[in-house]
């Protein structure tokens, strides 16, 4: 830390990102990457007349982009805000409607990134716990005055809240936004995106980066009512009005007009997942009933750190979390067929030697 920073930060915890090791080539389990590569139209937009192109500033307004998403969701123009990564959408959102009147209540187990920005925004917020099943207790999040932070699926459990419950929480706290980040909603459970017409306090919080194979590009985007969409606006103009660069503005476009390769990708992700799941069950693990792309998993024969330890030594990485409520637990994201073999087989020989 230098001297210069200011007093409020200097206790800031910082997010730690997933590995992303250059020392050897691993099987990759451990960022919920989506392991197929981006589609064809996505890498034909990217071509050279296009980045000379460089030299200008992107749309600030996205517009074609925006348009896009707008019809691909059946949702008005002025209902759809982009940024860069999701990550951005949260920190937008954390800044303009949580603070310390209006504070914020999340899951004690959820994506680590909801407790940075409450801190980083010096948010009055409540980590509510889970279940000891791990599911999320909705009774914790009605009438709460605050606003709600849900990921659905939850991050890293995998498990997923009805859209039932979801409009329960919209229902008993109308002063309030409710974001719903639906960052793995394309692998599993229901989107809460019929509430919209309904609720004018849902903000629903979409990624590239998991089922659209862009999380190099950065790009996310939120559904919304029109007045909390203004309101992002206002701060994106207020911090970085070119939050997207101008070929990932491409690349998100192309990648709609070629949904039918994502919802493929998404169904294999799917399907893997539950053979992994079958897998694991002969292999003596337990796990979470994910509907995300990747499976939260624990062992009696190996804590969650030795078994993390042993498979990175073995080139295969997974992320481990040291909260003490998970510590036992590893989270496998799913990857192809092939690489879920290497890690079974992997897994295999280290359980023979403990
Ligand atoms: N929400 C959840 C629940 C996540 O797991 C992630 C990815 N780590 C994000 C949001 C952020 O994703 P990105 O910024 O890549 O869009």
């Amino acid at each position: 830390m230098s001297k210069f920073l200011i007093d409020k930060y200097q206790k800031l915890e910082a997010y730690t990102p997933g590995e992303q090791p250059r020392d050897m080539k691993y099987v990759k389990l451990n960022t919920n990457e989506s392991p197929y590569p981006a589609s064809p139209k996505v890498v034909e937009s990217i071509c050279a007349q296009e980045i000379e192109k460089l030299n200008l500033y992107p749309d600030p307004e996205c517009k074609e982009l925006k348009l896009k998403l707008a019809e691909y969701y059946g949702v008005g123009y002025e209902n759809v805000f982009i940024s860069n990564g999701s990550d951005e959408i949260l920190s937008f959102a954390f800044m303009a409607f949580c603070g310390e009147q209006t504070g914020a209540v999340f899951p004690d187990i959820s994506y680590g990134f909801y407790k940075v920005y409450g801190d980083l925004y010096n948010v009055d917020y409540i980590q509510a716990p889970l279940k000891d099943n791990f599911t999320i207790d909705v009774n914790d999040y009605l009438n709460v005055n605050k606003t709600v932070v849900i990921a659905n699926p939850n991050a890293p459990t995998g498990l997923s809240l009805s859209v039932d419950d979801i409009e329960k929480i919209l229902k008993s706290n109308p002063g309030n936004v409710v974001i719903i980040d639906e960052a793995y909603i394309d692998f599993g459970g229901q989107t809460c995106l019929p509430l919209l017409k309904k609720y004018d306090n849902l903000l629903i919080v979409r990624t590239y980066s998991k089922s659209r194979s862009m999380a190099g590009a950065r790009l996310g985007f939120a559904i919304s009512s029109k007045a909390i969409i203004n309101d992002l606006n206002r701060i994106k103009y207020s911090t970085n009005p070119y939050n997207i660069n101008r070929l990932t503005l491409l690349a998100g476009a192309a990648a709609i007009d070629d949904s039918d390769y994502y919802k493929n990708c998404c169904k294999t992700v799917a399907e893997t997942r539950e053979y992994s799941k079958r897998r694991l069950s002969e292999l003596g693990f337990e796990y979470l009933d994910s509907y995300a792309n990747f499976i939260f998993a624990r062992s009696d024969k190996i804590s969650g750190e030795d078994y993390y330890i042993k498979l990175k030594a073995n080139g295969v990485l997974l992320r481990h979390f040291s909260d003490p409520k998970i510590t036992d637990y590893v989270r496998i994201t799913v990857g192809t067929k092939e690489q879920m073999d290497i890690l079974f087989d992997v897994t295999k020989k280290i359980l023979s030697e403990v």
